[in-house]
């Protein structure tokens, strides 16, 4: 249930009714916004009068939701979350360029690449060390050495550094890991989520293979309901009958996430392609489309990258669609 407070209302009257809807046995989450604060109530709200709340003189209205996503719901917390990592901001107008290889393969591999995406305007370097697979003989990831590997590159170029996490065991090993990525294959793996939501690190959660928006949203909430709202969405393309593709780009799910949600969304047209040369047009719609950032595959060396060499562009072809990214985000405001 979310209750709109008029504006302007003084604090000890809202204090009282908080403290009133509490005592109601939900909990309050009070957000402020520029011109009006919202009171999202979760929990058992069946016993809750929603008339006798709406004939308050301090309510402007009182709405019930249906939604079973509650506090990653925009009714319940109608600014965007901006989500910061070290320098970084994303969200509320602040645009992501995370940039790197599939995977970590050699210091020489990664502190090359961060230097190039660097040097052509990326602000997060990502990396894969544990690497989901789909056949247990291709190349499974440096792990903990890549890990090491990519604070090698972060103190060389002061890129905050993003790595996927597939296990929940893991977790102690990306304690100095700038944003955990939850990959496709792990969106609905729930205990991993349930802890992740016990940390304080932020959380890149990409959309399932074959997940719906509200099944986004939903792991969304199991990270949020354990106490860790630095939740950034990434859609990375679905399974559909599209044939030519690895995966069909949703990019309808950005604008919907937007109003669905507060949290930032992201795109990453790498692996929604699976194509080097559809990239770029992709990542330009995507950002067109109103994304918070973009995560994109680039190595030095395509054709010998150990895992995702056909979707990987080339450090100065990611320089060149940086300057066409800042092109479109100038023509949308
Ligand atoms: C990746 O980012 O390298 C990756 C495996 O992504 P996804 O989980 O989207 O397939
Ligand atoms: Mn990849």
């Amino acid at each position: 249930m979310i209750v709109v407070l008029k504006a302007g209302v003084e604090p000890e009257k809202q204090e009282r009714l908080v403290d009133w809807l509490k005592e109601s046995g939900v909990d309050v989450h009070v957000s402020v916004g520029e011109y009006q604060t919202v009171l999202g109530l979760v929990g058992d709200t069946a016993k809750i009068d929603m008339d006798l709340i709406e004939s308050l003189d301090i309510v402007d209205s009182v709405k019930r939701v249906s939604e079973t996503f509650k506090q990653a719901n925009r009714k319940f917390h109608p600014e965007d979350t901006v989500v910061t990592i070290g320098d970084v901001k994303i969200g509320g107008g602040n645009f992501a360029l995370i940039a790197g290889p599939c995977s970590v393969e050699s210091e020489e591999q990664i502190v090359s690449i961060a230097r190039d995406v660097k040097a052509a305007g990326a602000n997060m370097l990502r990396g894969g060390a544990f690497k989901p697979r789909t056949s247990p003989y291709d190349f499974q990831g440096l792990k903990a050495e890549g890990l090491e590997l990519l604070k090698i590159a972060r103190r060389e170029t002061g890129l905050p550094i993003v790595s996927e996490i597939m296990n929940v065991g893991d977790i102690g090993l990306f304690e100095d890991v700038d944003l955990l990525q939850v990959g496709a294959r792990n969106m609905q793996n729930f205990d991993l989520l349930r802890e992740l939501g016990h940390t304080d690190k932020p959380i890149l959660l990409k959309r399932g293979l074959a997940n719906t928006l509200k099944e986004l949203l939903m792991s969304a909430e199991y990270i949020m309901a354990s106490g860790n709202d630095r939740i950034i969405l990434c859609e990375r393309g679905i399974r559909t009958f599209g044939d030519y593709f690895r995966n069909t780009l949703d990019l309808s799910a950005v604008p919907m996430l937007h109003e669905l949600s507060h949290l930032p969304v992201i795109v990453d047209p790498s692996h929604a392609t699976g194509i080097a040369r559809m990239v770029a047009p992709m990542a330009l719609a995507a950002t067109a489309a109103g994304s918070d950032g973009l995560i994109i595959e680039v190595h030095n060396d395509p054709a010998h990258a150990l895992c995702d060499g056909a979707q990987s562009i080339r450090p100065e072809e990611y320089a060149d669609l940086v300057g066409k990214i800042k092109a479109v985000r100038e023509a949308l405001v």
